[in-house]
């Protein structure tokens, strides 16, 4: 796993694509600040995200749709913070989101449930009856006994659900296996063959308002040829439904838009606005998408401070304070991430680095990289396109607490998540007295 444009090439990409990172004689700059600035106030290691350049990649993706009308809901789980999710719904984003608790979060950033779809494979009653009770706009089915859940919720509350069908397209999405959602025999959606059944019979039920069908075949998708794909078997099932009469409104085509980890181009949004015109353009639906990574991952750095150097068989190790636990996508996914030093002296270590974190996991490992400054104790290093799948994964694995999040704009920051402390974490674990589950005499009878 090695990493290996020299840096006067990454950073001839950052001037070319980023916004609003930069190199500044030799000191890397968020935005008008000195990330080193900001790490001298925040203790590493801490994500820090651009706020321009969210904004520039939503107004960018909003204005290729705009000739489609299609509507941008952000998935909340590629970065949950409030603050972000603020930023986005000021510029008129809807979100995507997958869980009760991102429900809550997107109502507490201040989102109109009018402009929330509810996604995912597992849907609790408590959540469905939650997001009912709200007035959601509309709830992605994945499967017909959780539509009989929602039937049942809506029955209860006397209202009327609005859903729509995730369709399992069966297509491959030529991505990573961990994050491929549209085959056949993924978890993900109903079977492409069931639905005609489904659909009609959800639209003759009084609890239900079946307004259409959904996809999301995958995320990281550089290749845009499958969404050609998957969208035409959309286009053809609406026919399909149609033609028996049976209404469809409402086509939510997903996310997965891919970005380009070593900060070069990455998947025109101009080619992919092109294919959803013309492969479902013309069928009168209200189009939805639902990117996450896109919208966020350029935008965010992880900022990490040098612990310690070692050699082990030959390689010489950089022990750094961030760890698999603050950005998990390099041991879930072999994912590397390009590094930034904050500060650049211009001269390159003779030999490449292997940077590893301090959790007790041998896949605690960020990647091999060549041609970085020489590396010493106390040097400060950014991991770039963080800003999606970091701290909405993190865990506290061994008993790390939860780093800080900061947000730039312009000349100056703001910390959008604290820093956990341990205290806040002891304190959970505070045990509760002993109780029983039901009395001995019953749980005899029982037998
Ligand atoms: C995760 C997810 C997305 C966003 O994926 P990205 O690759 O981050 O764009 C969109 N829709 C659904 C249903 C998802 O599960």
């Amino acid at each position: 796993m090695t990493y290996a444009p020299t840096r006067e090439d990454l950073t001839e990409r950052i001037r070319l694509n980023h916004d609003s990172l930069s190199y500044r004689n030799g000191e890397l700059f968020i935005e008008k600040l000195a990330v080193e600035d900001i790490a001298a106030e925040v203790s590493t290691p801490f994500y820090c995200y651009s706020a321009s350049t969210i904004r520039n990649a939503f107004t960018l993706l909003a204005d290729k749709l705009k000739p489609v009308h299609a509507s941008v809901c952000f998935a909340v789980k590629a970065n949950s913070n409030i603050s972000i999710l603020k930023l986005l719904a000021d510029l008129g984003c809807g979100m995507d989101i997958v869980s009760g608790g991102e429900l809550e979060r997107a109502l507490a950033a201040g989102v109109a449930p009018s402009k929330i779809v509810f996604s995912g494979v597992g849907k609790t009653r408590r959540e469905i009856r939650r997001a009912l009770e709200v007035g959601i706009h509309q709830l992605n089915v994945e499967s017909p006994a959780e539509l009989d859940s929602i039937r049942e919720v809506a029955r209860d509350l006397g209202c009327r659900a609005p859903v729509v069908f995730r369709v399992n397209p069966d297509v491959d999405a030529h991505t990573h296996a961990k994050i491929s959602t549209g085959k056949k025999g993924d978890k993900f959606g109903i079977n492409i063959e069931l639905i005609e059944e489904l659909y009609a019979k959800a639209a003759a039920c009084t609890e239900l308002d079946v307004a259409g069908l959904a996809v999301h075949i995958g995320s990281q998708l550089l290749n845009l040829s499958p969404y050609r794909a998957a969208y035409r078997r959309l286009a053809s099932l609406v026919d399909q439904l149609r033609s028996r009469d049976l209404p469809v409104r409402s086509l939510d085509l997903g996310g997965g838009l891919g970005i380009n980890y070593n900060f070069g181009v990455g998947p025109d949004v101009g080619e992919y606005a092109a294919i959803v015109k013309e492969t479902v353009g013309g069928l009168h639906c209200e189009l939805t998408v639902e990117p996450g990574r896109w919208l966020v991952g350029p935008a965010g750095l992880l900022v990490t401070e040098v612990l310690n150097l070692k050699e082990a068989g030959g390689t010489v190790l950089v022990i750094v304070d961030a760890a698999m636990n603050d950005l998990m996508r390099p041991a879930l996914y072999n994912a590397v991430h390009p590094v930034l030093p904050l500060q650049d002296p211009g001269h390159r270590s003779a030999h490449p680095y292997q940077i590893v974190g301090p959790v007790c996991e041998s896949s605690d490992v960020f990647g091999t990289y060549d041609a970085l400054p020489p590396l010493q104790s106390g040097v400060r290093i950014a991991f770039g396109c963080a800003g999606a799948y970091g701290a909405s994964m993190a865990s506290t694995y061994n008993s790390r607490d939860l780093i800080a999040e900061v947000l730039v704009e312009a000349d100056r920051f703001r910390v959008i998540r604290r820093r956990q402390t341990i205290q806040d974490l002891l304190e959970l674990e505070s045990a509760t007295p002993w109780q029983k589950c039901r009395s001995e005499t019953n749980a005899t009878t029982a037998l």
